[in-house]
This record gives structure tokens, C-alpha cells and sequence, in this order.
């Protein structure tokens, strides 16, 4: 049976489900994430309180990230079910963690298993940035190895972001999950997906320029940069 709740017909609830649906097929169709995974969450505060809009479970494997916007549920802070006939992502254990413990700063959550960030989540390895665009998140850390849906990658998501809250409120922070994949929290959804993308990228070029220069040739331009761009910056 479908639930009902009157904030699903909430202006806000109703744009903000079809913008979820919007977001998960760029996010697939643009590799940033695949059928095996990855969900979305957007907070939407209302008069009569807030709402999450999350992605179903099962969106990359049965539906292709083809989602209508009656297929984004809609949850509570707590986890409740408000609306929607699927059942919630299963990692909505580090979703609510996030919205509840930072949701001052940032609206929306992205949890992605972007192809080339991937690489470094296999190779449990922090991602420096080497872009101009990317200097905003910082080195992107990895967190100790928790299982896919624990409570435990909730706590090892949380603790990393902790501390990034400037740069959730700039644009977003992330963090990597060993073995399995990036979690972003942004200051609003659109926030959360450019910095998913621009996160790929820089580690796309990591890996492309690897082929061609020598981790230490990188590093030492990494440092010539560094010390260029902050001649400007004053
Ligand atoms: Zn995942």
C-alpha cells in the first residue's frame, strides 16, 4: 500500500522529487555512478517541518536511474517512510547521519561510485586535488574500512567530514569509502553533484596524468602551483 502524507503535495516536496529523478540519471549517465549503486537525498524545510527526498533502493539495478518522481520516496529525519511504494536506500544509515549531524550547513547528500574515483576507494588512498576546482574539498580523506549499509561507515563518514563544515557551506565536503565509494554532502543538491563530478575529473586526471609524469613529478608541481595560486590570493 502506498503511504500518504500531506507534505507530499508541498510545492517544494513535489519539485524536489523530480529533481532527485533529474540528478541520478545525469549522475548515470555521466559514469558518476553505476547500476550497482549509489543514492541521493535532498532536504526540503517546509513550514510544517523538513522532509528528506531519497532515492529508492534498487535505483541503479532496476530502474537504471530512470526514476519517476513518484519513485523518490520521502522520508523524515528519522528514517520514517512519509511517501513513496519502495523501500529506502540502504544506505540511509550515512544520509541521515549526515543531514542530522551537519544539516545546518548543507541540504543534500550524494553517495556515488564514480569510475575513476573508484580507483582511488580500491587503492584506499586520499585524494589531493590538482585542479583549480577541486582546491575547495581539500585532500579527500579515506576512512577506515566499514561495510557497505553499517552503522560503523555512518560513524567513519561523519568523523571525516567533521571539521569541512566551511566547505560544505562554500560548496561541499567528501570522503571516501574504501573498497566502495565517494559520500558528498553539499550546501544544496546542485552543489552535491557538481562537486561529485569535479571530484571525478580530478581523479580522472590523476590517473591520466600518472601515465605520463611520475607521482613525484606531481608533487613537486602540485607544490609550484600551490605556492602560485596563493601569490594570488594573498
Ligand atoms: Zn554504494
Amino acid at each position: 500500500m502506498t503511504l500518504v502524507h500531506p507534505l507530499i503535495d508541498h510545492p517544494a516536496v513535489i519539485a524536489m522529487r523530480q529533481r532527485v529523478a533529474e540528478i541520478g540519471a545525469l549522475l548515470f549517465d555521466r559514469f558518476l555512478t553505476d547500476a550497482g549503486g549509489g543514492n541521493i537525498t535532498a532536504r526540503v524545510r517546509t513550514d510544517a517541518g523538513d522532509v528528506l527526498c531519497m532515492s529508492p533502493r534498487y535505483s541503479g539495478s532496476r530502474h537504471l536511474w530512470r526514476l519517476q518522481p513518484d519513485d523518490v520516496m520521502v522520508i523524515g529525519l528519522d528514517g520514517a517512510i512519509l511517501a513513496g511504494a519502495g523501500s529506502i536506500s540502504r544506505e540511509s544509515k550515512v544520509h541521515l547521519r549526515l543531514h542530522n549531524e551537519f544539516g545546518a550547513h548543507g541540504s543534500a547528500v550524494i553517495h556515488a561510485h564514480s569510475r575513476n574515483t573508484l580507483v582511488f576507494c580500491a587503492l584506499n588512498r586520499p585524494m589531493p586535488p590538482v585542479l583549480e576546482q577541486t582546491r575547495k574539498f581539500g585532500t579527500i580523506p579515506v576512512v577506515s574500512y566499514a561495510p557497505a549499509h553499517s552503522q560503523d561507515l555512518a560513524d567513519n563518514i561523519a568523523a571525516a567530514i567533521r571539521g569541512s563544515e566551511a566547505r560544505i557551506e562554500k560548496q561541499a565536503a567528501a570522503a571516501l569509502a574504501p573498497w566502495h565509494g565517494v559520500f558528498v554532502i553539499g550546501k544544496d543538491l546542485e552543489a552535491a553533484y557538481d562537486a561529485v563530478e569535479r571530484i571525478d575529473t580530478n581523479a580522472y586526471i590523476l590517473l591520466m596524468g600518472g601515465r605520463a609524469a611520475s607521482d613525484a613529478d606531481f608533487s613537486a608541481e602540485r607544490a609550484n602551483l600551490e605556492a602560485a595560486v596563493r601569490r594570488y590570493s594573498g
